[in-house]
């Protein structure tokens, strides 16, 4: 019997991992699901760094693989900030307050200089060790200055697609899924589950 935990107490994040991983694993379960409490820091330098800490902590409490990921936003005319610290860019720590605070810096950058991308890293780790890692990008976009859109979260209503001619937060949930930085990650680490 495969049992895989996902290392995180985001609700949408464990639908999207569970139905993505369901042929592989028995068994895909949340920390909530398990009773587990924990409360990793996340101190690292880069997005595989956070993600190998929490499925690393977790691995060693129970007798499965542990998966955890990690993302966030990186602009180009900000060297690549927020980056590791999308999730508290703002004092208030809050999406709104955050994308706020994104909009105010990004507006003195020139137009060409707008353009971002997110990242995502999945980590799996078993037993305290760090089994497999990988890291994905969305496709290229723009911060754009004033919000577009009501679906997903975080800085999805000024990340811009000119592809699409849509933000993220335009998209639904299935096409957005369908082509997201966590989406890349994880199908390559369903590759690598799948090759073993
Ligand atoms: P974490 O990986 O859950 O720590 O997410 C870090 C932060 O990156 C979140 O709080 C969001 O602000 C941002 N983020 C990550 N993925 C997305 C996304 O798909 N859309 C919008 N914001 C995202």
């Amino acid at each position: 019997m495969r049992k895989l935990i996902i290392a995180t107490n985001n609700a949408g994040k464990v639908r999207e991992i569970k139905s993505i991983f369901a042929g592989i694993y028995d068994d895909v379960a949340s920390l909530k699901d398990e009773g587990i409490k924990i409360d990793v820091v996340e101190d690292g330098s880069t997005f595989e760094e956070n993600a190998a800490k929490k499925a690393v902590e977790v691995s060693k409490l129970v007798n499965c693989d542990v998966m955890a990921d990690d993302s966030g936003l990186c602009v180009d005319g900000l060297g690549g900030a927020p980056g590791i610290y999308s999730a508290r860019y703002s004092a208030e720590g809050t999406d709104e307050a955050n994308r706020a605070a994104l909009i105010e810096k990004v507006s003195t950058l020139p137009e060409k200089d707008r353009t971002a991308r997110f990242m995502c890293a999945i980590v799996i780790a078993n037993a305290g060790n760090v089994i497999f890692s990988c890291e994905a990008a969305s496709d290229t976009g723009s911060i754009i200055l004033e919000e577009r859109g009501d679906n997903g979260f975080g800085y999805d209503p000024i990340f811009y697609l000119p592809e699409y001619a849509k933000t993220y937060a335009e998209m639904s949930s299935q096409d957005k899924n369908a082509i997201s930085h966590r989406a890349r990650a994880l199908e390559k680490a369903k590759e690598w589950l799948n090759s073993k």
